[in-house]
């Protein structure tokens, strides 16, 4: 069963891999000091802004998935990391990088738990 999460894992890191590396070219495209108008100027800020939150999320993406397969290398994958209970199958089922059992989670997106980084 970890098997097969494990490969959903590496099959997900192989994903962000491959869009980063078209991203490299993001790197280059859009210059704000060669505008032809304020119009142009705009919109290629909103196109900045959607790399940078796009590259962002595939980073934060990227480092859950890595920090997920360590968690299977060391035996405590699908151990919550804040109360230590099972996350349970359906939910890594559902999301293989899940960290915090469903009652942390919740716990969490409202803001109750103060964890570090
Ligand atoms: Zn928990």
């Amino acid at each position: 069963m970890q098997e097969m999460l494990r490969k959903r894992l590496i099959d997900a890191l192989d994903g962000c891999r491959l869009r980063t590396c078209s991203d490299a070219e993001l790197d280059e495209q859009p210059r704000l000091d060669a505008c032809a108008d304020e119009n142009e100027f705009a919109s290629r800020v909103v196109e900045v802004g959607m790399h940078l939150a796009l590259r962002r999320r595939l980073e934060e993406r990227r480092s859950e998935i890595e920090a997920a397969l360590k968690r299977l290398d060391t035996g405590c994958y699908g151990d919550c990391e804040e109360c230590g209970e099972e996350i349970g199958l359906a939910r890594l089922m559902a999301n293989p990088t899940a960290s915090l059992c469903v009652h942390c989670q919740a716990d969490n997106e409202r803001g109750l738990l103060r964890r570090c980084a």
